[in-house]
């Protein structure tokens, strides 16, 4: 099944729903990351994601979860159905807790941050600090908080012994201005007796089951449904801008090596840089 999302309206309240499994197994594939470094890096895409279809076109959104625990950091960017994004040590371990990956051990205290890039160039960026480092609780408390926005946050990533994605996905209620406070209670009974998403997600529910089930006794239309992907925009001319940046000195000294290799930290793909191409960034 490919991964999808979809976005619903429900008298006042939008709804996302969305499954990443392919695109979670993926980020893990070219990160090697390890049963808890790929929970948490596949519940943040997913949450960036469906972040990112709040936003018009063109317009991107980064997120960054930055706690004092063994796993450092998280961080997923989107921009319209596309995303990407790594973990500071894709290599993490923790013990389970009460039978799970144990994502807000291993993030700590910390900082939820999130950058909205707009279409006219500008940028907004608001922090609120992490709620449990479990994500979807964070950016819940984030949005809250920080956007005065109520909304209701589920994310969830199966992995099996063997580290394979199983399943992935998740859901984003978000409540409209003048939206009835009826219809937010009747959200809130109704997601206190779902299941968790992982559990949905689990038994295979598309985006729009997964929907249906949430909006059960409301009137609710589907907008409309589209597939997402793990990309990253790089390349090797974006790293050689990036490599321009750098002091003189740093330039000099790269340029006395035969072989340079930059890793794109997004996607982990190696670019190579010849002595010969770096000395081009002298003459630019
Ligand atoms: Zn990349």
């Amino acid at each position: 099944m490919e991964d999808t999302l979809t976005i619903a309206t429900a008298e006042g309240v939008r709804i996302y729903a969305i499954t990443t499994k392919n695109l979670v197994q993926e980020a893990a594939d070219r990160h090697h990351t390890s049963h808890l470094a790929t929970a948490a890096l596949g519940r943040a895409m997913s949450g960036a994601l469906m972040l990112a279809a709040t936003m018009k076109d063109g317009e991107r959104i980064l997120l960054k979860l930055k706690g004092d625990g063994p796993m450092g950091e998280v961080v997923a960017e989107a921009q319209g159905t596309s995303v990407r994004g790594y973990v500071g040590e894709p290599d993490v371990f923790m013990p389970l807790k009460n039978g799970k990956l144990d994502i807000g051990g291993a993030l700590g205290q910390g900082t939820i941050t999130l950058t909205r890039y707009l279409q006219n160039g500008e940028s907004f960026t608001g922090h609120a600090e992490l709620a449990d480092g479990e994500i979807a609780t964070d950016i819940t408390n984030y949005l809250y908080m920080s956007e005065q926005t109520p909304s209701s946050v589920a994310l969830g990533v199966l992995v099996d012994k063997d580290g394979k994605v199983l399943a992935a996905g998740g859901y984003f209620i978000q409540a409209m201005p003048g939206c009835d406070e009826e219809v937010l209670e009747k959200l809130g009974n109704n997601v206190a007796v779902t299941p968790y998403v992982t559990q949905l997600l689990e038994l295979g529910y598309t985006p729009e089951k997964i929907i249906e089930v949430l909006a059960r006794g409301l009137e609710f239309d589907i907008k409309e449904s589209m597939p997402v992907k793990f990309s990253c925009g790089c390349s090797k001319d974006k790293i050689l801008n990036m490599l321009a940046a750098l002091s003189k000195d740093d330039i000099d000294y790269l340029t006395e090596q035969p072989d340079t290799e930059v890793h794109c930290q997004y996607c982990n793909k190696v670019y190579h840089f010849s002595s010969e191409e770096l000395k081009q960034l002298k003459t630019n």
